[in-house]
């Protein structure tokens, strides 16, 4: 038999956890194409497995096979599939629509900074599943896998496996439930905090002075840029306001 079980960070013994589930038993939208069914994994993990002498064999080998292409859950995924922090990795017409903005707001004597830009569609899923997890609205056995995200997010034990989520949650800083379909995975949205510009005089895309007292003066002034503010979470913008 070839040699299966890799060692490093897996260290998964569950014994009796179920490993699979039924396909798109939960929450993948549909319009998440990259979002494949487990089935597709569990058959990816058999062909993995060289012939076996016996059924028997075959049998015993699967689940330690399907194991050791899975890293468990926890803060250091945070680490993989990087975010965009420069307005470059956006499109061209959001680019520079933000870009335009941010320029303004420089002339306007404000300051940005920049904490996202462009989110890599793996990312967003670890990121909404984490959350969901985190806030108990889906068993850590029924999230569906992603095609190119080894991560195993049932740890054998309810417990373990919410507190690896929560961890995280804690360690992407998220503040507002991700969406699947987030605009940043479609290069259409910045995460920014916009500081200094009280009482300052800024120009707006239609060359208008406008004197900032609140917040909303500023966000509408983004809105002549194609920058539309999300109120419901506080550094996000995007094309749609979405
Ligand atoms: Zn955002």
């Amino acid at each position: 038999m070839p040699v299966l079980i890799v060692p490093g960070p897996v260290g998964n013994t569950v014994g009796n956890r179920e490993l699979f589930h039924s396909p798109f038993a939960h929450g993948c939208s549909a319009d998440v194409q990259s979002c494949v069914p487990t089935g597709a994994l569990n058959a990816k993990a058999q062909s993995a497995i060289a012939p076996a002498a016996t059924a028997a064999e075959a049998l015993s080998a699967l689940p330690a096979a399907a194991l050791s292409q899975r890293r468990l859950s926890g803060a250091s995924w945070v680490n993989e599939f990087p975010t965009g922090t420069s307005t470059a990795d956006l499109t061209p017409s959001f680019r520079d629509a933000v870009n335009a903005f941010i320029a303004a707001i420089d002339a306007a004597g404000g300051s940005v900074s920049i904490s996202a830009t462009y989110r890599p569609p793996e990312r967003a899923y670890l990121m909404h599943y984490a959350w969901d997890i985190a806030k108990g609205t889906i068993q850590p056995d029924r999230v569906p896998a992603m095609t190119g995200v080894d991560i195993e997010w049932n740890h054998g034990n309810k417990t373990q496996s919410v507190n690896a989520a929560k961890a995280m949650v804690r360690a992407y800083e998220i503040v507002h439930r991700p969406s699947l379909t987030t605009n940043h995975a479609g290069r259409t949205a910045i995460d920014m905090q916009v500081s200094g510009m009280t009482n300052k005089t800024i120009t707006d895309k239609k060359g208008k002075k406008v004197t900032i007292k609140k917040a909303s003066d500023l966000h509408a002034v983004g809105a002549t840029y194609g920058v539309h503010k999300l109120l419901s979470d506080p550094p996000h913008w995007s094309a749609d306001g979405h």
